[in-house]
């Protein structure tokens, strides 16, 4: 067992990890743990972009920013934080740019802008042009800056540092457990201050745009350890994963001007959203072609409709799309520019996750009352700026304003505050949990009941839902949760064990799913990205509030914490 002590943990090099370190960096030391190499954060994934209301291409302002977020939100979001969200997108592109960020530009050296889903002018009046990019890569390339930046600073790095457990004592968090993927030892961190950063869990259902890695390990640790999770009924399906891959054609595909088509190629988003088309927000695009598929009319009857891009013209498919149009050509091994292209909605976005205030302190009840020492941000946080359904380009925003407020929170917190004392024995669970897995003499395979699990989510729990189905989900996870007691892991080593970290993602996967399953099922009504079939209408009467999940050991309880609301009041959406 190795010790290290630091004023701050950081865990997650994605964009709101990395960020966080750099702003705390100036002041504090900071450590920040990877499970991945930092630069192989999913944050790399991002192609479309980052919306800012720049202006650049035409008028906008921060204003239309926030009511577009607010409406596509379905007024679930707290419109205090989106406030902070679009004002402070602005500065936080300006801000990459300096730090030397390749963004495309317009013929006079601006930054350029281009459309998005949901995004529009003079609150809902049409399209507008805002979201930023670097061609295609516009993750990458955040995700290379930000990592230079933290190099530069000094910031410490441990590569392949798998977190698994968090030290909380007296209501306060002073450290984390983590295993070395090389070497299979545990390293105890202690430190004053502990940001968990570690992103989505798309891995939790069949068809995801999601990577391996993205099982949401620390959020389900901080379930166990006390902290409830908010809104985990909101999981987001993008519309157009390539099919049966659930690899992400982004929005920007549609931006750019790309269109759905039905078997009678047919543009059919012009019955379901006629002034945004096919750039509707994700919710109703992705209902839109289930509905379709439903009434027969995939292509040939399947699963799946058609993006088509072939009217756009090879300059602008290969110069504004060329990762896409790679990815189609080396997955599907067709070319983009002269054939449709095969896509059904994929699970893509986790709304819901630990619950936030705009400093990233993560807080415990209804009344906002923060855990000292412990902050979140990013995807596996919920602050809540995205509600009930993100729109397209407003993650990569949330995690740099985001992560830069919670690391300017975070080196003024360990400033003051002195470091505590660790628990008695702080790595006991996590090792005796350990030595259970390899141990095991079970039969069960972890890869199958994942495999089991991702498919009864995707069934049951993914663009429509309805009671029985979901209780049959719930029942089943119980089911998978008793065999995965039974299981058996080949590999007994130390180094690289990558079964026995496989086997404990598992275990996070299933927490995850029920209080997912769970929150849909006491949540009467249709919102965003929740859909019930049995419940088909919004219920502002009584479902105008956040779900607040409580791990009991009379299992999941619920309680509930108003919507902010300061501008937009909710009213019946229109499109
Ligand atoms: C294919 C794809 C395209 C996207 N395109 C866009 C887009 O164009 N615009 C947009 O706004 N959003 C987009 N998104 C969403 C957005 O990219 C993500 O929500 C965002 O990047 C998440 O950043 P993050 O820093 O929270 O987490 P991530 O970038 O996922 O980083 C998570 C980090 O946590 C670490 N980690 C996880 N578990 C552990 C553990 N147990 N121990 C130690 N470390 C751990 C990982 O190693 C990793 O470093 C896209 C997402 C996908 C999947």
């Amino acid at each position: 067992m190795m010790y290290h002590r630091h004023d701050a943990i950081i865990v997650g090099a994605g964009g709101a990890g990395l960020r966080a370190a750099l702003e705390a960096s100036a002041t504090a030391e900071v450590a920040v743990l990877s499970k991945l190499y930092p630069t192989r954060s999913h944050t790399g994934a991002a192609q479309g972009g980052i919306g800012a209301a720049l202006g650049n291409m035409e008028e906008d302002r921060w204003e239309w920013h926030m009511f577009d977020t607010v409406k596509g939100s379905d007024y679930l979001a707290d419109q205090d934080t989106v406030e902070i969200l679009c004002r402070e997108a602005i500065e936080a592109v300006y801000e990459l740019e300096h730090m030397g960020l390749p963004f495309d530009r317009t013929p006079d050296g601006r930054l350029a802008q281009r459309r998005f889903g949901g995004h529009t002018r003079n609150f809902g009046e049409g399209p507008v042009q805002r979201s930023c990019y670097a061609a295609d890569r516009t993750g990458h390339m955040i995700l290379q800056t930000l990592y230079q930046q933290c190099i530069k600073n000094g910031v410490r790095f441990f590569d392949e540092f798998h977190v698994l457990d968090l030290l909380i004592e007296d209501g306060g968090c002073r450290g984390v457990v983590a295993l070395e993927l090389a070497t299979g030892d545990l390293h105890i961190f202690h430190a004053k201050a502990v940001l968990l950063a570690t992103g989505g869990f798309g891995r939790l259902f069949k068809i995801t745009s999601n990577a391996h890695a993205l099982t949401g390990d620390c959020v389900a640790i901080a379930f166990r350890r006390g902290v409830p999770l908010e809104d985990m009924e909101f999981y987001q399906f993008h519309p157009t994963g390539i099919y049966k891959m659930g690899i992400l054609i982004s929005e920007a595909a549609r931006g750019e001007g790309g269109i759905l088509r039905n078997r009678d190629g047919e543009r059919f988003m012009q019955r379901y959203a006629p002034t945004l088309l096919d750039l509707a927000p994700r919710d109703m695009v992705s209902r839109a072609i289930h509905a379709e598929i439903r009434e027969g009319r995939g292509i040939g009857g399947k699963d799946y409709v058609h993006l088509d891009l072939t009217h756009l013209g090879r300059d602008v498919v290969e110069k504004k799309l060329p990762e896409i149009s790679d990815f189609i050509r080396t997955y599907l091994g067709i070319d983009p520019v002269k054939e449709l292209v095969p896509v059904q909605p994929t699970a893509h976005y986790a709304m819901g996750g630990i619950p936030t205030d705009v400093d990233g302190r993560v807080i415990i009840d209804e009344q906002n009352t923060p855990l000292p020492g412990l902050y979140a941000a990013g995807e596996c946080a919920c602050v809540s700026v995205h509600g009930a359904n993100r729109l397209g380009t407003n993650s990569l925003v949330d995690i740099l304003v985001f992560g830069r407020r919670a690391g300017r929170h975070i080196w003024r917190f360990v400033r003051e505050a002195d470091l505590l004392p660790l628990p008695f024995e702080p790595e006991a669970p996590i090792r005796s949990e350990v030595s259970r897995i390899l141990e095991g003499t079970g039969r069960e395979s972890v890869a199958d009941l994942r495999r089991m699990m991702q498919q009864e989510m995707m069934d049951k729990t993914s663009v429509f839902r309805e009671k029985a189905g979901l209780q049959e989900v719930l029942d089943h996870l119980e089911e998978l949760r008793e065999r995965s007691r039974k299981i058996r892991v080949q590999d007994k080593g130390h180094s690289f064990n990558t079964a026995l970290l496989e086997a404990l993602e598992l275990g996070y996967l299933l927490d995850l799913a029920e209080v997912t399953v769970a929150s849909a099922l006491a949540r009467t009504e249709s919102r965003g990205a929740h859909y019930r079939e049995d419940y088909p209408k919004r219920d502002d009467v009584n479902w105008l509030k956040h779900t607040l999940a409580y791990r009991t050991p009379n299992g999941i309880e619920f309680r509930y914490k108003p919507v902010v609301i300061t501008r937009f009041h909710p009213e019946e959406r229109k499109y």
